[in-house]
């Protein structure tokens, strides 16, 4: 999805100490990023154009956080999305899909700006449309990968089982040696 993709941009070592490497100040990362999404602009963004970007990530990032501690955004922040999602513009198209009929929507205007209101509304989309409870930011304290919990249990804590999961069951592991092994010192 768009709005969890942007989130993650601002990419943590997940492995090591958790130091951040925001992804949106490599030009060719946000090239990518823009044709992965067939989001359509003609430029790369100006200095004022980052600002809104990462004021945008901060605020999307506010609003996540909310929803993955079982709460909810605060209307000043979702007044703040619609203000966002005010400057796009889309058209709609009905196609056919072999046996059933669907409505596309194309974002119209190559503008960040209005890359940014698809951001937003695919944020917005979610909150009204899918299960916002869902969200989860991983819980290895080094990570914090943003993802929407699908299982059918509500029970993923981390953004992957194998990388973050495991790392964090080994570091477990580690801490109770640790604490075994002290105790073990002392009895000497
Ligand atoms: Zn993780």
């Amino acid at each position: 999805m768009l709005w969890d993709d942007f989130l993650n941009s601002l990419h943590h070592d997940w492995r090591g100490d958790g130091a951040i490497d925001d992804r949106l100040d490599q030009p060719e990362w946000l090239d990518q990023w823009v044709e992965k999404h067939q989001l359509s602009v003609d430029h790369r963004p100006s200095p004022k154009e980052f600002i809104a970007l990462k004021q945008l990530r901060t605020l999307l990032h506010r609003i996540v956080t909310d929803f993955a501690a079982n709460s909810s955004p605060s209307e000043e922040d979702i007044e703040a999305l619609n203000k966002v999602m005010a400057d796009g513009a889309v058209i709609r198209q009905l196609a056919r899909n072999s046996e059933r009929y669907q409505l596309n929507l194309y974002a119209i205007g190559h503008q960040w700006s209005h890359i940014q209101a698809e951001i937003a509304a695919s944020m917005a989309q979610l909150i009204a449309e899918g299960e916002p409870s869902r969200i989860r930011i991983c819980d290895n304290p080094n990570c914090l990968w943003v993802y929407y919990d699908d299982t059918r249990n509500r029970s993923k804590r981390y953004c992957d089982d194998k990388l973050c999961g495991n790392l964090m069951k080994v570091r477990r592991f580690r801490a109770r040696q640790k604490v075994a092994s002290d105790l073990h010192k002392h009895e000497h």
